[in-house]
């Protein structure tokens, strides 16, 4: 694929933060051919516009638009404070506030990677079935699909406190895996790339489910957005 428009196509998916052996191969400043290609520029945290308009009645619209313009803008704000404040701290030298700046880096910088591909892990009315590769690597690693998204609700609706559930792609052993997440940060593994996303933070279904986070994910697993997946899916595995 032309590298442009791989570029737009990850973008569009929502893989920009996925690509470890992409930034890898970026940072050596070449591909696999060994062709000299430009290192990427360091860039701002972006707050991406919404794919849709509207996921109703699944989630309603003032949720969507306060969970968008509101909270995943504020993980935006704060994760390029700390770049700004670490910066700052390089310059002058001046390491002792490191500890609470590099804290927030992690929090609001993983709070922006997970709402991105949080917001193209849906599509009104759901989108598509698991198929191909995908869908055999769901086979290998879970047994079926419907296993896995028992094993993904279950998880999904257990996170102690606030957090995600997971579908990812763990590179060192070659399966999917389910994780469940705390916060945005605690207890991932590293490399894991994500393919699925599922935001349970109260301010993700409050104003319509209350305390029903049950039903809430049950409803949720109706509205994936399964060739959003599959892009994902496509790019870890290259
Ligand atoms: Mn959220």
């Amino acid at each position: 694929m032309h590298e442009m428009s791989r570029r737009e196509m990850m973008r569009a998916f929502g893989l920009g933060g996925l690509g470890v052996a992409m930034a890898a191969t970026l940072a050596r400043g070449e591909d696999k051919g060994g062709t000299a290609m430009p290192v990427a520029k360091p860039q701002a945290f972006t707050l991406p516009p919404l794919p849709y308009k509207s996921l109703d009645p699944v989630i309603d619209d003032p949720t969507l638009a306060l969970h968008h313009d509101k909270h995943h803008a504020a993980y935006v704000a704060g994760a390029n404070k700390a770049l700004d404040e670490l910066a700052k701290a390089r310059e002058a030298g001046d390491f002792a506030l490191v500890k609470h700046w590099e804290r927030d880096l992690a929090f609001n910088g993983s709070g922006c990677a997970l709402h991105t591909l949080y917001w193209n892990s849906m599509w009104p009315g759901g989108r598509g079935q698991p198929a191909g590769a995908l869908a055999e690597a769901i086979d290998q690693s879970f047994g079926s699909a419907a296993k896995m998204q028992a094993q993904f609700a279950a998880a999904t609706k257990a996170v102690e406190g606030s957090g995600w559930g997971i579908l990812v792609w763990e590179p060192s052993t070659t399966r999917l895996a389910v994780l469940q997440v705390e916060k945005h940060q605690n207890l991932t593994i590293w490399g894991a790339v994500p393919i699925l996303v599922c935001d349970v933070w109260e301010h993700a279904y409050y104003l319509k489910y209350q305390n029903k986070r049950p039903d809430y994910v049950e409803s949720w697993m109706k509205i994936i957005d399964w060739e959003s997946a599959a892009a994902r899916f496509g790019a870890a595995v290259k």
